[in-house]
């Protein structure tokens, strides 16, 4: 049995969310704030935790920020806002996915499975060396100059789809089907993304305004790098 830790003020969302999850057959530990869910971690060992945004005593950005630095706990968040915004935070605080209230019953239980699913499938790919980046996705692992890059679990989905093969235009829609484990509208996908892209640019490229490593094919999606020397993948 899979637990799943709630964390939500609003009474009501927060025993919607937990109807639905039982009817699933998950385990639920549900708190109405993030001290609440920092006091619950020490006894229960979740397998997913489902935060929304706008807690009383932090945000959920905040929440997800001090579970990300004890370790890779899978992070869906519910939001009351649909803003660009909002989205861009949690995605580059590590969120692996995003609801935007009101949501159906359903597909909350839809995105938990596609999450737990995502997190127990490590992306299986060879090593992609670009000039002063090696991609090891198999190992989890990104170096620019020798140095590892901490990367989101949803960012690292995208490098192993561009390294399958290197080289391979993606489009957005076959990026979010990686990266989420489901099939987006195309507006929707090219918008998540556009943000991961950008992040992973921020992260990886010398100049992110001027990409060398993660390409822009534009009007058709995104493409590695590797025509500027030997790939040994
Ligand atoms: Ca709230």
């Amino acid at each position: 049995v899979q637990t799943v830790l709630v964390v939500e003020d609003e009474a009501f969302t927060r025993q919607l969310v937990c109807v639905a999850l039982g009817t699933a057959g998950y385990e639920v530990t549900a708190v109405g704030s993030a001290a609440a869910a920092l006091d619950a971690l020490r006894t229960v060992k979740p397998d997913i935790a489902i935060l929304d945004v706008g807690l009383p005593d932090m945000t959920g950005w905040q929440l997800c920020e001090r579970l990300r630095a004890d370790g890779d706990l899978p992070v869906l968040f519910l939001s009351a806002h649909a803003r660009d915004i909002d989205i861009v935070r949690g995605l580059r605080v590590g969120a692996d996915d995003y609801l935007v209230k009101p949501f159906s019953p359903a597909v909350l239980i839809a995105r938990v499975e596609a999450v737990l699913r995502r997190a127990t499938q490590r992306p299986v790919s060879r090593a992609v060396q670009l000039p002063g980046l090696t991609i090891d996705v198999g190992r989890a692992t990104v170096e620019r100059d020798r140095a590892q890059v901490a990367l989101t679990a949803s960012e690292l989905r995208i490098l192993a789809a561009l390294s399958q093969e290197p080289g391979t235009v993606l489009d957005a829609r076959q990026l979010a089907l990686a990266t989420q484990g489901y099939d987006l509208p195309r507006g929707e996908a090219s918008r998540l993304i556009k943000v991961h892209i950008s992040n992973l640019r921020q992260k990886l490229e010398p100049d992110p305004k001027r990409p060398s490593y993660i390409l822009t094919v534009r009007g058709i999606g995104y493409r590695l790098n590797v025509a500027t020397n030997g790939t040994n993948a």
